[in-house]
């Protein structure tokens, strides 16, 4: 029985699955590509996620696609806001006609015999089983379980008499108007979610185990509003882009060279927002230095001023045990709680957690080595999307889509049928993927591939270099394998 083929298949309709579709369908116009896309609707995280106050952590200027501007005066935008925007984006291309909803990827498994990859799939409600196949499978499936977040084991949760939710699991039902809230954790969505339920709660703690470096930016980008009153409005969206790429680029580069003096600087205007009264030092001062891991942003200093309000207060400590009533500290110290929130991360996934294999031969991911971030050892015609954990996700999806239309365009041109990343330099050494030292980074390592000591194996997290080594290197540089 033959099956239906496309020359790219896609996997996954967020912000990386888009991007994907736009570059397909305007860099290789002759190849036939679809999205498969488990969910029934697009947006990935920005329809997931539906907890109070949902919003970006990174400006919409870098978030946004480069081809598409983002027009709002708000350059820290809300959850709803962006899935619009990736909703108009589709459809303004075309792109929302390729996505196949309902169609959850299980494995794709790769023939060099017929140099194409059969993907099986789930699709439906009655979860029946089919299968395509394609020349090339593009991975834009995010990078954590959408089934459940992390939530660590904590005594007593089975006395606890109020409500428990983790905020991947939020829904319209949960009342926090007139209660008392815990969040705990100290990660970005914990300091999104505190102001807004401050808002309307009797009190909100954010009760952390260590702190986080906390930073304030406007939500409305002064610069960028002005470029765009006074600039056709591409030229205006493209300075802004590269303005805030070369901020966030700076900032990253002081903090790794200078960590003591950005430290100080973070500290120091915490300090400032909050009193001289104020344990900046317990509550806001990090063992590790800004940049060992991630760097929270808030917009216009929101947590601060629930904080200032009386609203909301922040706790550093450990949890002992729940109680019937709420949670007893190390401290001994008691949090009286009528819902709690468990703000404590994602379950990292790799790869869709599509069971990949080649020839036969299951896939360890981990046991291979990242090509540009993109593409795996050993593993042929298989690419994925996976942003940057220092800047905004899509700067560097937006680089891995089009480097993946000059490959296809490049075999095309040639009449090669495949691509294979091969280590073929014994002087290249394994290095862990990301020396991140979070802890939801340092749970999966394990599962991650390995990045190599130097180009092209080497992760450099830098959208300046990526964007030469992506977008100007040649793709036959000797690491990569083409067979006709
Ligand atoms: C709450 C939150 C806030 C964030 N804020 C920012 C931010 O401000 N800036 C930033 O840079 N990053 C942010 N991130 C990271 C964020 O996930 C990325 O920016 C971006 O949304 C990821 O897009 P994506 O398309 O790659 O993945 P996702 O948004 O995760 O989308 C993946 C899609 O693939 C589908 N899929 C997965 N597996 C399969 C399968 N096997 N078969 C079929 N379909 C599949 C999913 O259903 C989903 O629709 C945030 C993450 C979270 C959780």
């Amino acid at each position: 029985m033959s099956l239906e083929h496309f020359d790219v298949l896609v996997i996954g309709a967020g912000i990386s699955g888009i991007c994907a579709g736009y570059h397909l369908q305007t860099e290789c116009p002759r190849r036939t590509y679809a999205i498969l896309e488990g969910r029934e609707k697009l947006g990935g995280t920005w329809d997931l996620f539906r907890y109070p106050g949902i919003r970006s952590d990174s400006d919409m200027y870098t978030l946004g696609y480069p081809f598409r501007p983002w027009t709002s005066p708000k350059a820290i935008a809300d959850g709803p806001s962006i899935l619009q925007y990736l909703r108009e984006t589709a459809e303004a291309y075309g792109i929302d006609r390729r996505i196949r909803f309902g169609h959850r990827v299980k494995a794709a498994a790769w023939s060099s015999g017929d140099a194409r990859w059969t993907v099986v799939v789930e699709r439906g409600d009655s979860r029946e089983e089919i299968r395509l196949t394609c020349s090339f499978l593009f991975v834009c499936a995010g990078y954590y379980d959408y089934e459940a977040g992390y939530t660590p084991r904590f005594e007593g949760t089975e006395r606890f008499l109020g409500r428990m939710v983790h905020p991947q699991r939020w829904t319209n039902d949960i009342e926090y108007a007139g209660k008392r809230v815990v969040v705990i954790g100290s990660g970005a969505t914990a300091v999104t979610l505190v102001p807004e339920l401050a808002k309307a709660a009797a009190h909100v703690t954010m009760l952390q185990r260590s702190p986080t470096y906390i930073v304030s930016r406007p939500a409305e980008d002064k610069i960028a509003n002005w470029l765009r009153a006074h600039l056709p409005e591409k030229v205006a969206y493209g300075i802004s882009r590269w303005k805030n790429v070369l901020l966030g680029m700076t900032f990253y580069g002081m903090s790794k060279r200078a960590p003591s003096y950005v430290r100080r600087l973070i500290t120091d205007e915490i300090r400032r927002q909050l009193g001289p009264t104020y344990d900046v030092e317990k509550h806001f001062s990090p063992r590790y230095n800004p940049w060992d891991q991630r760097v929270c942003l808030v917009p216009d200093g929101d947590l601060f001023d629930a904080i200032k309000s009386g609203r909301a207060s922040i706790v550093t400590d450990h949890i002992e045990t729940f109680t019937e009533h709420g949670i007893r500290l190390r401290s001994g110290e008691e949090l009286a709680a009528d819902l709690v929130v468990t703000a404590t991360g994602l379950t990292l996934k790799v790869l869709g957690g599509v069971g990949v294999t080649v020839d036969g031969e299951r896939v360890d991911l981990a046991k291979t080595m990242s090509y540009k971030g993109m593409m795996y050892t050993d593993v042929p015609n298989l690419a994925s999307c996976i942003g940057y954990t220092n800047a905004s996700w899509t700067l560097k999806c937006d680089l891995t889509c089009a480097y993946v239309c000059r490959l296809l365009n490049h075999l095309a041109k040639r009449g090669y049928r495949s691509c294979t990343p091969r280590v073929n330099d014994p002087s290249v050494s394994p290095q862990p993927w990301i020396d991140f030292s979070s802890g939801y980074i340092q749970r999966s390592i394990d599962m991650f591939p390995k990045q190599g000591s130097r180009a092209p194996w080497r992760l450099y997290q830098n959208y300046a270099l990526d964007t030469l080594s992506l977008g100007l290197a040649p793709v036959e540089d000797g690491a990569m394998e083409f067979l006709a």
